[in-house]
């Protein structure tokens, strides 16, 4: 399920040799998708024990690439010098965010190496509650306060008396029409995808300084361990209560540039537009999108951003689009032979 390539992939695979598979093509698996895969490593298959025993080739291994040398038991983890992970930099049976910062020059390569645990942030219960957000609470949170400032926003600009620069002059501003309204409201939207992409690439994939253990710790609690373990699902969403310091923070920038009016009107667009981002990246985390969907490209475009160019690209989560102007558009991958 949580497979970019979809559960049907992995089923119709199961119990044969994925070694040439996971070179691609399609693809070629990154270095943390392949320690990923370790996490699940059962055993040693025995040569005796295969499904399916291809003819004429046991005891030779031709072309397995996995048969370790005297013994001929196959290995699933045959490229690696280690089959049991090494020891962690961190204690996982502790709380983690007050170790993270200790990991100083390492925590960066450590943050982004994945795993699929669940993370312990704090000692005490009640934090470890408020850190936690079902996917849903955010939905129920916000889509009433959408709803309802949508209907302020529309009934006060049917009022008529909304004007553009009537602050500058009296003579030439500018009405704002009630029927404007779905407009602002999709300005504030596309301001929002913009809003997301500057935030996940500058604020949640800034690099902490390695001597600076507060800041790791502040990253950590951000983003890392997002990144550390990407289908914790109870962290997959941003918690209401710090999320409304931020969206009061930006509430408060648009009442000042704007119009009252006009101003609500695209911090409401601009907070519709955050709900389905949040809603959509849980989805392209734990949903199945149909091949060839929108949903399914993001999907691989966003298992990219976790598993290959965390630093260097794959920003956009609901869209791909301010990708482009920034140049960090992780394109689709043309497999070559060679390499
Ligand atoms: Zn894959
Ligand atoms: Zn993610
Ligand atoms: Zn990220």
């Amino acid at each position: 399920r949580l497979h970019p390539g979809g559960e049907q992939l992995l089923r119709r695979r199961a119990g044969t040799d994925v070694s040439a598979a996971l070179d691609g093509p399609p693809h070629r698996h990154s270095a943390n998708a392949r320690r990923w895969l370790e996490q699940y490593y059962v055993g040693e298959l025995e040569p005796g024990d295969e499904q399916v025993p291809p003819r004429g080739r046991t005891g030779t291994g031709v072309g397995t690439g996995v048969e370790r040398p005297g013994d001929g038991t196959y290995s699933l983890c045959g490229h690696y010098n280690h089959c049991v992970p090494p020891q962690d930099l961190v204690d996982w049976q502790k709380p983690l965010l007050w170790q993270v910062g200790y990991l100083g020059e390492k925590y960066d390569e450590w943050v982004h190496q994945p795993v699929d645990r669940p993370i312990r942030l704090f000692h005490s219960d009640f934090l470890e509650f408020l850190s936690k957000t079902a996917w849903y609470v955010v939905f129920m949170v916000w889509t009433p306060v959408v709803l309802y400032l949508s209907w302020v926003s529309y009934t006060s600009l049917a009022q008529g008396n909304t004007r553009l620069f009537s602050s500058f002059t009296t003579e030439y501003s500018i009405p704002v029409h009630k029927y404007y309204f779905p407009f602002i409201f999709l300005l504030g939207m596309v301001l929002w995808s913009l809003l997301e992409y500057l935030i996940h690439r500058f604020v949640f994939h800034m690099k902490p300084p390695a001597s600076n253990y507060y800041l790791i710790t502040l990253h950590f609690l951000l983003h890392g361990q997002h990144h550390k373990s990407p289908f914790d699902s109870s962290r997959l969403v941003f918690p209401p209560v710090p999320a409304s310091l931020m969206i009061g923070f930006f509430y408060g920038v648009l009442r000042l540039l704007l119009p009252e009016v006009l101003g609500l009107s695209v911090f409401v667009g601009g907070l519709c537009g955050y709900v389905i981002y949040d809603m959509m990246h849980y989805y392209l985390h734990y949903g199945s999108p149909k091949k060839g969907t929108y949903l399914y490209g993001l999907k691989a475009y966003h298992v990219k951003h976790h598993f290959e160019h965390q630093k260097s690209g794959s920003f956009g989560i609901s869209t791909r689009f301010w990708d482009y102007p920034f140049r960090t558009l992780i394109p689709e991958e043309t497999f070559k032979k060679e390499d």
